[in-house]
């Protein structure tokens, strides 16, 4: 289709405010999918994403829409991740774009991630049509919230649409706002192909499906491609689009939005953000903007079962044909044996991956804490990437140690401004400045907008949980990277009978170090299980013991029933005990508990 009459869109909006709703009502109402075949949320297709109720992969799909004009217009949807885990996924997915749906919760406002997401839209330029969702709503409260979006934003009143994706109300005027207001995409027709992949999904049989936005030229099925950052090449099995279906078509060609199976082996190969081309002629420069995807947050996953462990490299190397942010290399621990220290973009990313692990591929896993990535500066001037405790070398050979900083924007009613701050405060956040979204004297308590920094350690554990606790519920939050600072940070080993458990040691500020310490040797009092004998628990700082607590050994009385009876009998009584506690590890002689290997996700 002429590139005039092509209009590329994304829908942006913070979790649960409507995007997947709406995106199934656009469908519906351009005949995209019919009522019968109407699943509710079609974009979301993992069975994860469905429970979950969030959108991990980006989906693109291309709607036929005829204008009041009488034009035919080919509308092309792509639905973003509203997660900050994905967040280089969504700043990919608008740069395919030439507008945006900005869709704010009638009964909610504005939140933390429907800011970032603006700002990522402006940076692309885009067009923002902002939607005013759920309207429906006993508790909507539309003018209130268009009034918010306007001050924010600088939007006029009749630019807001208002909308209730649920009962369809509003979704014919948001057609005609896109036509209307949305540009055309620009871009050459007779220059070398220059795609974006904005997402890419593995195949067993087409290989690597990147999804692309045709920026110059065009794509005939069956050329031969070239991706630009890594200069692999491959002959095209197919181009197409979704409609919702996949679809085989001839070509795609300049300002269009559809697939390449580019026949690679993983989606490594042809990864987002990346730019496809043909290898003759190929484009002289790639499109701007490309960042590998670098992983944020280290865990060791481990088979509860060491007979597992083939099988769990099997699996994670199938894994990561569909997802190139997860990385994994062996790990070998003294407390758990053989298994993977895996790097993911966030906590959630992480949570995704451990339960695809055992759900789909049936392995009971064990989970050590959650860690950031350290840079170590030595004294003989080496600088280190460190992101076990593990592996942190001794102190004494330690110049610096340096740990990632966030940008950390933080939404909520104005009442709540103390608790944020203060808690902030304690994770050794610096408050940076505050803006009122809304004027004070309306008929609820305004929104406020609070910007601080802090370590990327002190919000990976629990912090979300307790922002919303110490809100009611009411603050939102989104954070992007800001650099690596150094700290005042230590190793806190923890021992366990006398040996040092390696799974358990922890990197964190001198500050915090002795509570820590002693709230984590206490937690582990409680989740270890008596043994036959009296374990001490420390913890210590190189060799210095800075808390300790005693597992008082079994009663006596229990024990007497099996001396100079048979041990068999003594056997089973032990095994009793351990029933219903299925993943243990034995370090040493004792015991210990998968929840042990996370208590340092309750301390705090
Ligand atoms: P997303 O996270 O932005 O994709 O949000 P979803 O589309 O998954 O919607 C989140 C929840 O809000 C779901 O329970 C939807 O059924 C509900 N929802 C979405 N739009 C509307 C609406 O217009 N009215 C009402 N009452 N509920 C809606
Ligand atoms: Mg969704």
């Amino acid at each position: 289709m002429n590139a005039q009459h092509v209009r590329n869109f994304c829908i942006i909006a913070h979790i649960d405010h409507g995007k997947s709703t709406l995106a199934d009502r656009l469908m519906q109402q351009t005949g995209a999918v019919d009522e019968r075949e109407m699943v509710e949320q079609l974009l979301d297709s993992m069975d994860l994403e469905r429970e979950r109720g969030i959108t991990i992969k980006a989906q693109a799909v291309r709607l036929a829409y005829k204008g009041a004009d009488g034009q035919d217009y080919q509308l092309n949807l792509i639905d973003t991740p509203g997660h900050v885990d994905f967040s280089y996924e969504v700043s990919r997915s608008l740069a395919a774009c030439e507008g945006a749906l900005l869709v704010v919760d009638a009964s909610q406002g504005i939140q933390a991630q429907t800011l970032a997401n603006v700002y990522l839209a402006l940076e692309n330029d885009l067009e923002i049509i902002p939607v005013i969702n759920k309207i429906d709503l006993d508790v909507a409260e539309p003018e209130r919230v268009a009034q918010e979006v306007q001050q924010a934003f600088g939007f006029t009143d009749d630019e807001i649409v208002f909308v209730s994706a649920k009962d369809g109300t509003g979704i014919p005027e948001i057609l005609e706002a896109i036509v209307q207001r949305v540009p055309p995409p620009t871009g050459s027709p007779d220059s070398p192909l220059r795609a974006l992949i904005f997402d890419s999904k593995y195949d067993p049989y087409k290989g690597a499906i990147a999804y692309v936005r045709i920026m110059d030229g065009q794509v005939p099925s069956g050329s031969r491609v070239k991706i630009m950052s890594n200069g692999s090449e491959s002959d095209v099995l197919e181009v197409g689009v979704f409609a919702p279906a996949p679809t085989s078509i001839e070509r795609l060609s300049v300002g269009e939005v559809g697939y390449i199976a580019t026949g690679l082996k993983s989606v490594g190969d042809a990864p987002v953000g990346d730019t496809v081309t043909l290898a003759n002629p190929a484009a002289a420069e790639p499109l701007k903007g490309y960042q590998p995807l670098k992983p944020m947050v280290f865990a060791g996953l481990y088979p509860a079962d060491g007979e597992d462990y083939l099988d769990m490299r099997v699996a994670l190397e199938k894994l990561q044909l569909n997802d190139a942010a997860l990385s994994f290399e062996p790990e070998n621990s003294v407390a758990l044996g053989s298994g993977f220290r895996c790097g993911f973009l966030g906590l959630l990313h992480m949570d995704i991956v451990q339960e695809r692990l055992e759900r789909e591929y049936d392995l009971n896993l064990l989970a050590t804490s959650p860690s950031v990535a350290y840079e170590v500066l030595m004294t003989d001037g080496e600088i280190l990437q460190i992101d076990s405790p593990a592996h942190l070398p001794d102190s004494s050979r330690i110049d610096e140690i340096q740990e990632p900083w966030l940008d950390l924007s933080i939404i909520a009613p104005a009442n709540y401004i103390g608790p944020v701050i203060e808690l902030v405060r304690t994770r050794r956040g610096e408050y940076k400045r505050m803006e009122y979204l809304q004027q004070e004297g309306t008929h609820s308590t305004p929104r406020v907008l609070m910007e601080f920094n802090v370590p990327l350690a002190e919000v990976l554990i629990d912090f979300y949980d307790n922002l919303k606790a110490s809100t009611q519920g009411y603050a939102s939050m989104d954070y992007s990277l800001s650099g690596y600072r150094s700290g005042r940070l230590a190793k806190v080993d923890i021992l366990v009978n006398n040996e040092p458990v390696d799974a358990l040691s922890i990197i964190t500020h001198r500050d915090n170090a002795y509570y820590q310490g002693r709230e984590l040797v206490k937690k582990l009092r409680e989740l270890i299980p008596r043994q036959l004998f009296e374990v001490p628990v420390q913890a210590a700082i190189g060799r210095k013991i800075i808390a300790r607590e005693t597992i008082r050994a079994l009663r006596k009385d229990v024990l007497a029933k099996c001396y100079g009876g048979d041990v068999t009998r003594k056997r089973k009584l032990l095994q009793k005990q351990a029933e219903g506690k299925k993943r243990m590890k034995r370090v040493g002689s004792v015991e210990i508990p998968q929840e042990a290997f996370l208590s340092i996700l309750k301390v705090s």
